[in-house]
Parts: C-alpha cells; sequence; structure tokens
C-alpha cells in the first residue's frame, strides 16, 4: 500500500535535504518548498531531488495544510516506518543491545524509540523474567555533573509517583562508565502520535475521554510538586483494553517527563533538555520558572492538535514559533472544525491562554470543565458525570482530592540563580520532608533505634509491617537532613537484612525497595556527606557511619561528596576525607570524577581559583579505577602549568594504571618542580619501573644538581637502591656520586 501513496516533489540542498532527514526521523513538522501544492491531506512519498545524492531523499510526509512563502508545512517521518513489506535494512549494531546493566538486574532486548534525551529499549529483568523498558541518557548528560546530580533527585521523585495514568518508575542509576539510565514498567501500547498519524482528527468525546486520563495522571504528579514539562501526544501512550462489560476501552498512560534545565548547565545537555518549543508555555518560552499551569496549555495544544489535526503554532523555525506562543493570539478550534461542541472551543482557548493567571489553575479544575462536556449541550450539569462517553468509564472514578498545597506557585523573578532554582526544584522534595515530619516514628527512632528497629524485625503482620516501613520512610529523611549518620547507619543495614521478606509479596517488596533507595539519593545524603566533611565534632561514630552510608550508594554517594565538596569550604582534614572516600568508591566513582574533572579542567589549571586548584587536586587523588577516559582526562592535567596538579595526576596515573603509567612518569622525572619530581620518582618505585632509562634520567637531575633538600635526597637514594637487576651497576653510580 506505502507504494500508492500521492507523491510530493521538493528541490533541496544538500543541507537542506540533511535538515528533513532529520526532521523525519525526529518526526518534525517543518516547511518545505514543494514543485507542487499537495492535493489532499493524509500521508504522501516526499521525494527530495539534491544536486549531489545518487538517490533521492525519500521520506514519508503528511500536510497540515498551511502554506507560506517558505513552502507547505509538513511533518515528516522516515518512509521506512510505513514499508513493512520490504525487508528492512539491516540495522547498525546497536551498543546497548545485549548489554547487562544494574549489576545484570536488566539485559537489553532491543530499541523501542529515540529522542532528543536518549533511547528507550525494551529489557528483561533477569531475576524476575518480566519486560521492562529501560530509558538510557545520551552521553552528553553524563559530562555535565551538575546535571547527573538533579538526575538522582528527579529520578526518585518520579519514582515515587504512583498513578494508574502514569508510567511507574521502577529504578535508576548510572553504570562505572557514566551510563544513566531509568527503568519502568513496560507499556504495550502505541503512543497517541502513532494514533494521530493514522487517524488524524479525533471526535469531541474520545479526546475528552483521553485528556480525563491524562489530565489524572499528571494532576498526581502536580500533587507531589512534580511538573511534566514535556506533555505532547509523543509522551502519552495508549492501552486498547476490554472492560469488564467487554467494551473496548482506551486506558493512558502519561511516561517522559522532562528534566528541567540548570541555569549552571549549557551547551548541548541544555539544547537537548530544551526539547521542541510546539507544545510550550509562554512562560516555558521565556525561560520562566514553570508550575501546573504550563502543563494545563501545553494539554490545550495537544487537544486542539487532537481536534484540528495540527498544532495552534507552527513555523519553520523554534524562534518564530516561541514568539508566537508568547505573542499571538491562539486559533480557535472552530476556527477549522465549526461543527465541535462550542464549550469544547471555550475549554481549549481558556487552557491556551497566554496569561498563566487565566487558564485552569490546576489539573483538577481542567478535568472539572472536561467531565461537563460529558454531558449533551444544555443539560443541567453533571456532578456524577455521565453522559457521551459514559460506559468509557473514566467519569466513574473517583476524581483526585485537590492536594492541600496545589502547585500554583507564584511567578518568580525573571532569570533565576542556580541557587533559586535549585531552591525551588528541591519545593517538592521539601513537601515529602513536611509529611514526613508529622510521623511520630521519627522520635520513637532517634531516642531508641535499636529498639525501634527490632520491633519492626519483629513485626510479622504484613499490613503493620508496610505501615512501619511507610513511617520508617518518612523518619530516614528526617535522620538525612540532620545529618544523623549513625542511626541511617543502623537503619540501613536492619532493611537490606530485611530484603528477603519482600521475596513473595510485592507489597512488602516495593515498601522495602522504597525505603531502600532513599539511600541512594545524592540530594538526601547531602547532609550526611556534609557531616563527613565537616569539622571533625564530638561524635566520632557520626563521621565513620557517613563514610559507609556513602560508600554503600556507589555512585550516587560520590555524587553527594562532590556536591557536599563544592558547598564547604575544605580544610585539610575534610580534604582527606573526602579523598579516602572516593577512593573508597572505586569504580562506582569513575563517572563524577571524570564529569568533575572535565567541568574543572579551565578554572583549576588557570591558577586563580584557589578552590577550583584544590578540588581538581582532590578528585586526581581520588581516581582508583583505570579506564581510558578517566586516563586521557589525568594526562592532560599532569601536562597543566600547576604543580599540585602535575602531582596528583602522577599519584593517580601510578595508582590506577601501574606499568602503563611510566612513560608519564619518566617524562615527569624532568620536571622542575620538587614535587612533582618526588611524585615520579616514587611512582616509578612503586611500579618496579627503576630501569636503565629511569635510572638516566634520575642521574641526568642528580648532575644538575637538583637535589637540594633531605626529602628528594632521600626518596631518589630509596628508588636507586630498589632499581632492576639490569640497572643496578648504573643505579650505583649515581648513588655514589648523590652521597658524594
Ligand atoms: P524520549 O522522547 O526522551 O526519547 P520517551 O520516554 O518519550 O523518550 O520514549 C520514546 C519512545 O519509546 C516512546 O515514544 C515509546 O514509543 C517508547 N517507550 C517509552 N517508554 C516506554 C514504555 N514504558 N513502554 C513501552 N514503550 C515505551
Ligand atoms: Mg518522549
Amino acid at each position: 500500500m506505502a507504494e500508492e501513496l500521492p507523491i510530493l516533489v521538493a528541490a533541496v540542498t544538500d543541507e537542506k535535504g540533511r535538515e528533513l532527514a532529520e526532521a523525519a526521523r525526529l518526526g518534525r513538522t517543518v516547511w518545505v518548498p514543494l514543485e507542487r501544492e499537495p492535493a489532499r491531506s493524509g500521508p504522501h512519498r516526499l521525494e527530495g531531488y539534491t544536486a549531489t545524492a545518487d538517490a533521492p531523499l525519500c521520506l514519508l510526509a503528511e500536510p497540515l495544510g498551511t502554506t507560506s512563502e517558505r513552502g507547505s508545512a509538513l511533518r515528516l517521518y522516515p518512509w521506512e516506518e510505513l514499508r513493512p513489506e520490504t525487508a528492512p535494512p539491516p540495522a547498525p549494531a546497536d551498543p546497548f543491545v545485549g548489554r547487562a546493566i544494574a549489576g545484570g538486574r536488566y539485559e537489553i532486548l532491543s530499541r523501542l524509540g529515540e529522542g532528543s534525551i536518549g533511547a528507550v529499549y525494551s529489557a528483561r529483568h533477569t531475576g524476575l523474567g518480566n519486560m521492562v523498558a529501560v530509558k538510557v541518557l545520551h552521553v552528553a548528560f553524563q559530562r555535565d555533573v551538575e546535571f547527573c546530580r538533579r538526575f538522582y533527585a528527579e529520578a526518585l521523585a518520579l519514582s515515587r509517583l504512583d498513578h494508574a495514568n502514569l508510567v511507574h518508575i521502577y529504578d535508576f542509576g548510572q553504570e562505572p562508565d557514566g551510563l544513566l539510565y531509568l527503568s519502568m514498567a513496560f507499556v504495550e501500547g502505541a503512543t497517541l502520535r502513532a494514533m494521530q498519524r493514522v487517524e488524524r482528527v479525533f471526535e469531541v468525546p474520545r479526546i475528552v475521554s483521553l485528556m480525563l486520563e491524562i489530565s489524572a495522571g499528571l494532576g498526581h504528579a502536580h500533587g507531589r510538586g512534580l511538573i511534566h514539562r514535556d506533555v505532547k501526544p509523543d509522551n502519552v501512550m495508549v492501552v486498547a483494553k476490554e472492560d469488564d462489560d467487554g467494551h473496548r476501552v482506551e486506558r493512558v498512560k502519561v511516561l517522559d517527563f522532562g528534566f528541567a534545565v540548570p541555569p549552571s548547565v549549557s551547551g548541548e545537555v541544555a539544547q537537548r533538555l530544551a526539547g521542541t518549543p510546539v507544545y510550550m508555555s509562554p512562560e516555558q518560552c521565556l525561560g520562566e520558572e514553570l508550575d501546573a499551569r504550563s502543563d494545563v496549555y501545553a494539554c490545550g495544544v495537544m487537544m486542539y492538535e487532537l481536534a484540528t489535526g495540527t498544532v495552534p503554532f507552527l513555523a519553520c523555525d523554534a524562534e518564530s514559533i516561541r514568539r508566537m506562543h508568547v505573542s499571538m493570539p491562539a486559533p480557535l478550534v472552530s476556527a477549522t472544525r465549526p461543527d465541535v461542541d462550542p464549550r469544547f472551543d471555550a475549554l481549549v482557548r481558556r487552557a491556551l491562554s497566554k496569561s498563566r493567571h487565566e487558564r485552569h489553575p490546576n489539573m483538577q479544575e481542567l478535568r472539572a470543565e472536561l467531565k461537563g462536556l460529558l454531558t449533551p449541550a444544555g443539560a443541567p450539569s453533571p456532578s456524577s458525570g455521565r453522559g457521551l462517553s459514559g460506559s468509557r468509564g473514566q467519569d466513574s472514578r473517583p476524581s483526585l482530592p485537590v492536594p492541600a498545597s496545589s502547585p500554583t506557585v507564584p511567578p518568580p523573578p525573571s532569570r533565576p540563580s542556580t541557587a533559586d532554582w535549585l531552591e525551588d526544584r528541591a519545593e517538592g522534595f521539601a513537601r515529602f520532608m513536611d509529611e514526613a515530619r508529622t510521623t511520630p516514628a521519627t522520635d520513637a527512632l532517634t531516642k531508641d533505634p535499636h529498639g525501634w528497629l527490632g520491633e519492626l524485625a519483629r513485626e510479622r503482620d504484613r499490613r503493620a509491617f508496610v505501615r512501619r516501613l511507610s513511617e520508617l520512610d518518612g523518619a530516614v529523611r528526617v535522620l538525612a537532613q540532620r545529618g544523623d549518620a549513625a542511626t541511617l547507619q543502623r537503619v540501613s543495614v536492619v532493611v537490606s537484612g530485611l530484603a528477603d521478606r519482600g521475596r513473595s509479596d510485592p507489597a512488602v517488596r516495593d515498601a522495602l525497595a522504597g525505603v531502600a533507595r532513599l539511600f541512594v539519593d545524592p540530594e538526601l545524603l547531602g547532609p550526611v556527606a556534609e557531616r563527613l566533611l565537616a569539622p571533625q565534632d564530638a561524635q566520632l561514630d557520626q563521621g565513620s557511619a557517613a563514610a559507609e552510608l556513602i560508600a554503600r550508594a556507589g555512585v550516587a554517594g560520590a555524587y553527594a561528596l562532590y556536591g557536599a565538596r563544592t558547598r564547604l569550604t575544605a580544610d585539610q582534614r575534610a580534604r582527606i576525607a573526602f579523598v579516602k572516600t572516593m577512593k573508597s568508591l572505586g569504580d562506582s566513582a569513575s563517572p563524577v570524577i571524570r564529569a568533575a574533572l572535565a567541568r574543572l579542567f579551565e578554572q583549576a589549571t588557570g591558577g586563580q581559583h584557589r578552590a577550583a586548584t584544590e578540588l581538581a587536586e582532590d578528585l586526581l587523588l581520588g581516581v582508583s579505577k583505570a579506564d581510558e577516559a578517566t586516563g586521557q582526562l589525568v594526562l592532560k592535567f599532569a601536562s597543566s602549568p600547576v604543580p599540585s596538579l602535575c602531582r596528583a595526576a602522577a599519584r593517580a596515573m601510578t595508582r590506577a594504571w601501574g606499568e602503563r603509567a611510566r612513560p608519564l612518569l619518566l617524562h615527569l622525572v624532568q620536571h622542575e618542580d620538587d614535587s612533582v619530581l618526588v611524585a615520579a620518582v616514587v611512582g616509578l618505585r612503586e611500579i618496579d619501573g627503576v630501569d636503565l632509562e629511569a635510572v638516566a634520567r634520575i642521574g641526568a637531575q642528580v648532575a644538575a644538581g637538583r637535589v637540594r633538600t633531605q626529602q628528594l635526597h632521600a626518596v631518589i637514594a630509596a628508588a636507586l637502591r630498589s632499581a632492576s637487576a639490569s640497572a643496578s651497576a648504573e643505579a650505583a653510580g649515581v648513588l655514589q656520586r648523590l652521597g658524594a
């Protein structure tokens, strides 16, 4: 059937051709200059003839019925999508397929989709055998240490959402090689985008029915301080099911919550996070802080699109689309579909208001108005909500209670600082904390941790056990806020000891996993890490408990530690504790150290920022595992003009690369700074590398009269005495000269 599609022809330059292919890959809409206007709507085959390409560019195109001087608006997709009958071209080998992640917990099977943030794969939970979906973030994100730190906090908050209309997040983390991932329930369905490609426009009752579910899921997230930020048909999956009476119903799962763009994030990461402006609210286009009403606006765009087949604002570049969102009045649905229910027309217009104050203030209100549409116009307003699509069952569900603090944050100052931003983002988190503080368990646990945890372990009634765990959940947050590492450490040991209880009982398993997850949250571990670095207080056990908690948290511990180190002015003791704990994290610290070193390079080697230089030094000293990427960075620092960094790099190379550090160490023996020379000679000795070549270089320094301090004298003498057999005669000669 694909072969019979009407053909559109575009004359394009090579560059435009590439742009179109990229737009197709992302399912984007662009202006394309056509030889002849499309005669009808629906799918077409777009052929582009460029000056140099051998074969014409061939894409699937859907005209949106709008033209401008730049051509016709077409939504593009890769042509292959419509040609299942032809053998698919051999897919380029995907490096992730077949890979095991999360300590072997998931085995990646195949790629489901790809976007600007990363790719989504189907995967098998190796322990439970069930299918999950795993989102793997693009490598650009690994390099941004600030983003990675925030990733944990946001993923944790997402994993705590629990609603039938939101895809459930199970797990998240970072692999030693830096890979950031998120695992979630596998949804067997199609995206609303895929459905829209086929059906083009939807009838109002169906839109209302879908939107009731979408808004229910979003309302749940808003109530917990989380804004979606990226509501669009691509991020909504629809599952066709049969209800109890055998009627076909559509159930919705909202996925892909957007990560916020912290002001400190720039370049490729910021660009990828920024996404498409087609669904962005005016405030999002202006870079202002978002609240629930921004998601209301995006729902407005989506409703408009589902009803008319095209989005309200479309232009050939992102900047123009942003301008339109900010200042151009939104078209009415009724302008394209005069037959539409005027109440729906008004509802979409309200959701698309430029000022957020004029929109539905929250999802509950949007839902109330949507439910009103289920009754025929003119009928009394439904409090029970039966109407057009009553059989779909949406309306019979209890609506969500309005949360005590519905997220209507007043508009913030136009350009938030990093601190403001972190504060705003921490708000949802703080709300959990507030809930937690009301639990009497916190006091009991702090007063007598041993007794409280003993009672928990002895609890045999499963309901009571789950209830106690939820109390513990709250208490852990409060303890973390206080930096009470010693008590947390006890809790963590007891909770991991109870893991077996969850084997056969999902409620128990989820509750246990929920508490366990708190211990791998860098935000939550922040005060604990600060405790570790703070000047030693009277409670010695707090320091060692903090070190152990951080070490057990793996990569999250490394982020917490790094974060704490950037917040404090570190004295000598703190620096030693930092290095020691980083080293104890081994492999898990690699992504953090790598990203942080890369970020610090300019500042640290510039010699102007002492704090940055010291931090880089400590990160270098914290390196314990050898991998190629870290090695390259360490080498860069080794050739910087700052001696303390060269010295730290020499130590890092020696420890992590052993034998392979030899060329660098030989090079650094010629360094003019004494401390670097010492580190190089000590390193050579440690790797048993005092051979002929090394003796010759050390000899040259001795001959040049470089050995002026006792320390240098002692270090060089010790190295020469441990020279390899083949170099022992030469070493003896140098030793003699050294003694003289
Ligand atoms: P992004 O847009 O950042 O690439 P998404 O989370 O939107 O990531 O996922 C991209 C695509 O992967 C989706 O459009 C969908 O086709 C598929 N997908 C994502 N999550 C799931 C899931 N939980 N179950 C099944 N398919 C999924
Ligand atoms: Mg998406």
